[in-house]
């Protein structure tokens, strides 16, 4: 954790070449605004809508741009990932768009709509129980079986510089931006785009917004190293991370200006207004940004403020529950 050595962190140079790694392969999500939001906010506010994204969130930038740096040897060995949500599709369905074999390791209990979505991307997946099995265990043996290459959900160079490409092209089609407010679970899409925007808009302040049963991000940014909590319990499953990672702590640390934490009734509020104003779908842990953009009015009165909505992958039985006040 201790003494990363600086020149291992990824640059703004490396989000430049994820962009033209994944130029033509991921989408160029749409850019929003809302007149309803300007006003709530005596500010102008810019929305990237990942929700768009391929398989539903920014998770595929990472992912392919992590596969594409693969060699011909790794290709033909496969990639291993473990995960029971966004990760898990991205890298499933990158590995099938550049023909190589994945592996996805998934707990037993994992929503078998999430099963399904990954197995339909063409996916391998290995069940393990999470009670008496040890993931890491389960991993290391499909390792040796097939030579695979892991590749984690954040802590990895390649796939920061890959989520960082979202927040460029935002930059690129709003302009420079006072804030910016990003999502946070493990900090991979915080971290790039950190570096996004200090190459674009070195004088943005860049925020992190957590689930507040869940805000091991901020106690480790005021803490000054990695603080690990228990598995939070919140609605925002993208961020149910237990700590940052040794890349993602480092280049967080450096250029945040601040992490928030805000409840689950505020991700819900958020929630109904991407629904019944914007017209769009967003998973509870897509509108973490939203929600601690609404809690920072002050601070952003009359400015430029950037928006990241991560994803928009939610069962439309739990949405439904979710606005009802009922889950
Ligand atoms: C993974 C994920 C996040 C959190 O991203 P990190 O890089 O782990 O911080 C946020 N929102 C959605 C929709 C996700 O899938």
């Amino acid at each position: 954790m201790k003494g990363t050595p600086v020149q291992d962190l990824p640059t703004y140079e490396d989000v430049a070449a994820a962009a033209r790694r994944i130029e033509g392969h991921a989408y160029k999500t749409p850019v929003l605004t809302s007149a309803t939001l300007d006003k709530e906010l005596g500010a102008r506010v810019f929305l990237k809508a990942e929700n768009f994204q391929r398989m539903g969130a920014f998770k595929f930038r990472g992912a392919y741009n992590a596969l594409s740096r693969f060699t011909d040897a790794q290709k033909k060995a496969g990639v291993l990932a473990f995960s029971s949500g966004n990760h898990a599709q991205a890298i499933a369905l990158s590995a099938k768009l550049l023909g190589i074999a994945a592996t996805i390791i998934m707990p037993e209990d994992a929503p078998a709509a999430k099963l399904e979505a990954t197995k339909g991307y063409g996916g391998r997946v290995v069940i393990y129980d999470r009670y008496s099995q040890d993931r890491d265990e389960v991993s290391r043996r499909v390792q040796e079986e097939t030579g695979a290459t892991l590749i984690p959900p954040f802590d990895h160079p390649d796939i920061i510089a890959g989520q960082g490409t979202a927040v460029k092209e935002l930059i690129e089609e709003a302009g420079e931006l006072d804030a910016l407010f990003v999502c946070l679970g493990g900090g991979g899409l915080l971290a790039g785009s950190a570096l996004a925007a200090r190459g674009l808009s070195p004088e943005a302040e860049i925020y992190g917004v957590e689930p507040e049963a869940g805000n091991d991000g901020q106690q480790s940014f005021r803490a000054g190293s990695i603080v690990r909590i228990a598995t939070p319990k919140t609605i925002a499953d993208g961020a149910q991370t237990t700590a940052l990672g040794a890349l993602t702590f480092e280049i967080i640390r450096r250029e945040a200006r601040d992490i928030l934490a805000v409840s689950d009734a505020e991700l819900v509020a958020a929630m109904r207004f991407f629904a019944e104003r914007m017209k769009i779908v967003v998973e509870p842990t897509g509108c973490l940004g939203l929600a601690g953009l609404r809690r920072s009015a002050e601070q952003v009165r009359g400015k430029r403020v950037g928006v990241i909505i991560s994803g928009g992958n939610v069962d439309l039985h739990r949405f439904a529950a979710l606005l009802a006040g009922s889950a």
